[in-house]
């Protein structure tokens, strides 16, 4: 019922994806065949979960676990805990993980599950069994080399740890390379939880030095201060920008003279929130976006910025740190008015790339310091950046649609070269 609600609200994801393939196939001539290959998920399978819970009733919770494509390798995705999740949402993510591994050329093809559940309201007890059924119903799917989930919403480490320990128990020997998102202690990678926030800082980097504009001083408005707004303050901070407003769910905090994101993280780590932060003036989130700036991060929610806010927004650059805050209809606004975006599919794909690290060092049982990590996030996201920006130059489109065609000409090619069995 929720889920219907929330589907007539905001439009069915997996048409707007379906739609959004289609757009860049028709721009790149793609081969009618091929493009009909990429419109379907090559695999569904849709599990019931029969959970024990605490008060002695038994519930069965619904999950999925979708492949979209798997010409470039084994299925790579994150696992959804959500009580609005459905088949579609979960489809269009596997098939928008297809192209953001695509565009940073990682070898794997897209992947994503999830369960119907509210992990609010489920005991440690109740999460861990619910985590454990779902893994063993998924076991004829997983395995480093054929399908390796990690972390999203609702879902952490210690979802992965249980994951990784389930699957090891049915086999009967550890395997790490499971799934990605860890725990450092039992294989994860140094470096992952900083990573969406490490590469949209890169991206913040790459696009200012195309544009010549100079990051010393440089205006930065960002929405959500969470694991990756956080890690953007920080680290665009340290390189000279002057943080002006971020926020959180509860609202935000403005100070054109900058604020500093060490002390806001002390105070959000002390009171839960930057709302509250006494060095400056206090905006709502719908302010926050439009505030004077040179750049805009959203790093919340989806759909923030819509075609009722979008001619507001006065920042020159936009870094996609959260997926899909910017509706298709606000994307032609922001275009006409010159704002240069970087697509949320390169400039977050920093998570996707450390999981590719860490699913290397748990096969070769060698683990790369911090610093070899965030060096080889740098060089992964500098050549995607550089021919993204190639594309969207030579081909006369924006940085969104030269992303796309980049990912679904890459993943074309890989169907092409192997051929359509039998
Ligand atoms: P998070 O939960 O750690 O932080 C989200 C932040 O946004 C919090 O500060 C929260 O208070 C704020 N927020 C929530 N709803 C809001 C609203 N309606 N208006 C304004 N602020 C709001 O989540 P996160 O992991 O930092 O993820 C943020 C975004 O980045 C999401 O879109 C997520 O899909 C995307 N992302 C995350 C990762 C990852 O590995 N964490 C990787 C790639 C992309």
């Amino acid at each position: 019922m929720v889920a219907e609600v929330r589907e007539r609200q905001e439009g069915n994801l997996w048409e707007m994806v379906t739609q959004q393939l289609d757009h860049v196939a028709a721009l790149m001539h793609l081969d009618p065949r091929l493009h009909e290959f990429l419109r379907h998920c090559k695999r569904t399978l849709e599990v019931s979960i029969p959970v024990k819970m605490d008060d002695g009733s038994l519930r069965v919770f619904t999950g999925w676990r979708v492949h979209h494509n798997l010409a470039k390798g084994p299925a790579k995705g994150g696992i959804r805990y959500s009580p609005t999740l459905t088949m579609d949402e979960v489809k269009a993510l596997a098939m928008l993980m297809t192209w953001k591994c695509a565009v940073v050329d990682l070898p794997y093809g897209g992947a994503k599950g999830g369960v119907v559940c509210n992990p609010s309201e489920l005991s440690d007890g109740e999460l861990e069994r619910l985590t454990r059924r779902f893994t063993s119903e998924l076991i004829l799917l997983l395995g480093p080399e054929k399908d390796i989930p990690a972390p999203d919403m609702g879902t952490d480490e210690r979802v992965m740890a249980w994951m990784m320990d389930t699957f090891s128990m049915n086999v009967g020997y550890s395997v790490p390379g499971v799934v990605t998102g860890k725990p450092v202690n039992i294989g994860g990678s140094r470096g992952r939880k900083e990573a969406p926030g490490r590469s949209v800082a890169i991206c913040v980097e790459e696009a200012a030095a195309k544009l010549g504009m100079r990051l010393e001083g440089a205006k930065v408005v960002i929405q959500g201060f969470g694991k990756v707004g956080s890690v953007v303050a920080l680290l665009l901070h340290a390189i000279g920008c002057k943080i002006v407003a971020v926020s959180d769910v509860k609202g935000g905090i403005y100070n054109p003279q900058g604020l500093d994101p060490v002390r806001l993280t002390a105070h959000k780590r002390q009171t839960k929130t930057v709302s509250s932060y006494r060095d400056g003036d206090f905006v709502t989130n719908e302010e926050l976006l439009q505030l004077p700036c040179d750049i805009l991060v959203p790093a919340a929610v989806e759909r923030v910025i819509t075609e009722r806010n979008a001619d507001k927004v006065r920042a020159k650059l936009i870094v996609e740190a959260a997926n899909g805050p910017i509706t298709p209809e606000a994307d032609a606004i922001l275009r006409d008015k010159g704002v240069f975006i970087v697509p949320d599919i390169l400039a977050n794909a920093g998570g996707v790339i450390v999981s590719y690290f860490e699913w290397v060092q748990d096969i070769s049982q060698f683990f790369w310091t911090e610093q070899e990590v965030n060096e080889r996030l740098r060089q992964v996201m500098r050549r995607a950046f550089g021919e993204v920006w190639t594309i969207a130059h030579d081909r006369s489109v924006d940085m969104r649609t030269a992303a796309y065609i980049l990912a679904v000409s890459r993943v074309a090619e890989a169907i092409r070269l192997r051929g359509i069995y039998p």
